[in-house]
């Protein structure tokens, strides 16, 4: 009897030491579309957030800059149960065999998760734009696959001919949950606001093995398509686990309360399949937004105010 108990005793110290182990994830990041992409800043707002919950072990890999060698660049993908895309590159960047690589990694079980621009990336790789489902600029249109919003309750897709991606001025806006017993979704308020963030509309894509989690009307009096608009998704590839999240554009839209929270869910999730995070009290509701003021005072520009919403949008993203 004393070493049936003893051995069950070993057995609970192993399964919690099991439960304890940090999740190893790699946060990848390098370059961006252009300047209006700060990608060395939000890498250091995306691993606090991580951080913060206690579950993950965080590692930032920078690739190489456009334009240098790329020849020993290959990260050990592996190493990790989920990879943060906070890198946006055009398909010419990475060799062949880092492709093939990353394409393995995510059929054989390995999580993603793409944010913001980082759906803007790699137009041309038919492996990469079915693990994030849509993406938007770098001359996506029709060759994509249609564009894909909600309408009456079904996701629906549209093959019209045009161009992929758009976005209007930086405004709060309402976010719709779609999908409320998806494991990032659950417990969250079925309407709530975001903060000033670009609201992504007119994605284009395959679409494949895609759950809509959370969309957003994409208001036409702000250059918007119209349709409520796919923000927040999961998908899978081979054996692997997407989640897909279109906000991030600085830090003060990484600063909007639900950003944190379905970002460290949607990390969670991906890697495990599962999500242990409380939410916090702090969660914006059906009319205002929240947002983390230490995370907010992180943007180098924050001393000139908390943001520049009202500023004319450049012609791109
Ligand atoms: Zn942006």
């Amino acid at each position: 009897m004393t070493r049936v108990l003893a051995t069950c005793f070993v057995v609970l110290l192993g399964l919690a030491a099991r439960a304890a182990a940090p999740i190893p994830v790699m946060v990848l990041d390098g370059e961006s579309g252009g300047p209006y992409h700060d990608w060395l800043h939000v890498t250091t707002v995306l691993k606090k957030m991580l951080d913060e919950t206690g579950l993950f072990a965080v590692t930032v890999v920078s690739a190489p800059a456009a334009g240098a060698d790329f020849s020993g660049f290959a990260p050990e993908f592996a190493k990790y149960r989920v990879v943060v895309l906070n890198y946006d590159a055009p398909d010419e960047r990475w060799p062949e065999a880092l492709k093939r690589s990353f394409e393995q990694y995510v059929s054989s079980g390995g999580g993603v998760v793409s944010v913001h621009a980082a759906d803007n990336a790699f137009p041309g790789w038919i492996a990469f734009n079915e693990m994030v489902g849509v993406g938007g600029w770098r001359n996506r249109a029709e060759q994509a696959g249609p564009y894909w919003f909600e309408r009456d309750g079904k996701v629906v897709s549209d093959s019209t001919p045009g161009r992929a991606g758009s976005h209007g001025r930086r405004v709060p806006f309402q976010v719709t949950v779609r999908e409320p017993n998806h494991p990032i979704t659950k417990g969250l308020p079925r309407i709530w606001m975001h903060q000033g963030d670009e609201l992504y509309a007119r994605l284009r894509g395959p679409g494949k093995n895609m759950t809509v989690l959370a969309t957003a009307f994409s208001d036409p009096s702000n250059a918007g398509s119209g349709r409520d608009e796919p923000q927040l998704m999961v998908l899978s590839y081979g054996r692997g686990r997407i989640f897909h999240t279109t906000w991030g554009h600085d830090i003060t839209a990484l600063s909007s309360v639900d950003f944190v929270v379905t970002f460290q869910r949607g990390t969670e999730w991906a890697a495990t399949g599962q999500v242990t995070q409380k939410l916090p009290t702090t969660f914006p509701s059906a009319d205002s937004v929240s947002y983390r003021a230490d995370i907010a005072a992180m943007d180098p520009d924050f001393k000139y105010g908390l943001d520049n919403l009202d500023l004319p949008v450049p012609a791109r993203r």
